[in-house]
């Protein structure tokens, strides 16, 4: 960081301040100008905890130089983090593509659609067991049955699976099954529940909130990297904005955004940011163009009759389609979509 020393800063106040930097562990640089003197300082911010150097006489400001999000950002690891799920690694140069329905609403058509969208091409298995549902009469989902079912699919497909938690108490249970923890948008600012799955062992999905910038999400990341859990997936699913068009508004620039300030491998989920089937496919392709690791893709066997999400749900057919279609967009960035073992 920088101490910005005011104008009439005296010889005395600079030293000061400068001797109170050293004795806090910093190491300090200062630049005589001549209208003002700045002080670099070196060190970890958090060993300003104790004391207010803004509050010492002569100091104007405190202007830090390197991101909130240590763990998290690009300054102390350049190096793209993979994240190793066993049949596949996502944030590599291959795209990952996970695929199934928004809930698990039965065993048959839960598996019926695994097999499904395996033969299409997706890699991972996806499906809520929690439900996050705006209206408290809606489908709330079949809870630990439904993990159950999830762990059924995965055994009968070999497709490793990803489900939401969303309470803390849930976490231990949830990562029981999961293959991947995912954190809906709802949740991505419960720092309890951050720092709870950081506990695990597990991969974590992480869905960017619903109004949250990107650096909100990325210090949402920072709270699972401290809690000791590095194994992080981001995922941009749409933000709010004015547009009614959309359920939300994808935000593409969140890819090379993030890709600039964080090693962490980003997905997008394009159903959740369309809110209709239509759109899935474009989207898809502008994200994989953009840089995406990966996708999230609800497919559902009968939309009309779905639990949750029916809208926004691709038919198996129309995802093979789109898995077909991705293959030259991928090409086209230098990367390949990896197939299901
Ligand atoms: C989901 O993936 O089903 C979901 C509820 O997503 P989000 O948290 O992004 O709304
Ligand atoms: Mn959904």
């Amino acid at each position: 960081m920088i101490v910005v020393m005011s104008k009439n800063a005296t010889k005395q106040e600079i030293d000061n301040v400068e001797k109170k930097l050293t004795e806090l562990g910093f190491r300090t640089h200062p630049i005589i100008g001549e209208v003002k003197t700045v002080i670099g300082a070196i060190g970890d911010k958090r060993l300003l905890n104790t004391v207010n150097i803004t509050a010492m006489p002569g100091v104007e400001s405190l202007v830090p130089i390197m991101k909130p999000y240590k763990l998290a950002g690009r300054e102390l690891k350049h190096d793209p983090t993979i994240v190793d799920i066993g049949t596949a690694s996502i944030g590599g140069n291959e795209i990952a593509v996970i695929a199934g329905p928004c809930a698990i609403e039965n065993e048959e058509s839960f598996i019926e659609t695994a097999e499904k969208v395996k033969e299409a091409g997706a890699c991972i298995l996806r499906g809520g067991a929690f439900k996050p549902r705006s209206s408290p009469y809606s489908f709330q989902g079949l809870e630990e049955d439904g993990l159950k079912i999830m762990a059924k699919a995965r055994e009968k497909t070999g497709l490793k699976i990803v489900t939401e938690v969303v309470d803390t108490r849930d976490v231990e249970m949830v990562a029981s099954y999961a293959d991947i923890i995912q954190i809906g948008a709802r949740n991505m600012q419960n720092f309890r529940l951050l720092h709870e799955v950081g506990l695990t062992s597990r991969p974590v999905l992480l869905k960017r909130g619903l109004a949250a910038t990107i650096e909100e999400w990325l210090m949402a990341a920072e709270y699972i990297m401290a809690a000791g859990n590095e194994k992080i997936i981001l995922c941009e699913r749409g933000i709010r904005t004015y547009e009614t068009s959309t359920r939300n508004t994808i935000d593409i620039s969140a890819i090379p955004v993030v890709k600039e300030l964080s090693h962490l491998p980003i997905i997008v989920d394009p159903s959740h940011a369309a809110g209709n089937w239509k759109y899935v496919s474009s989207l898809s392709k502008a994200a994989v163009a953009a840089g995406a690791d990966g996708l999230i893709i609800e497919v559902h066997i009968d939309p009309p009759n779905a639990l949750s999400d029916g809208p926004q749900s691709l038919r198996p057919a129309k995802f093979k389609q789109l898995m077909e279609e991705l293959v030259p967009v991928a090409k086209a960035v230098g990367r390949e979509i990896i197939r299901p073992q």
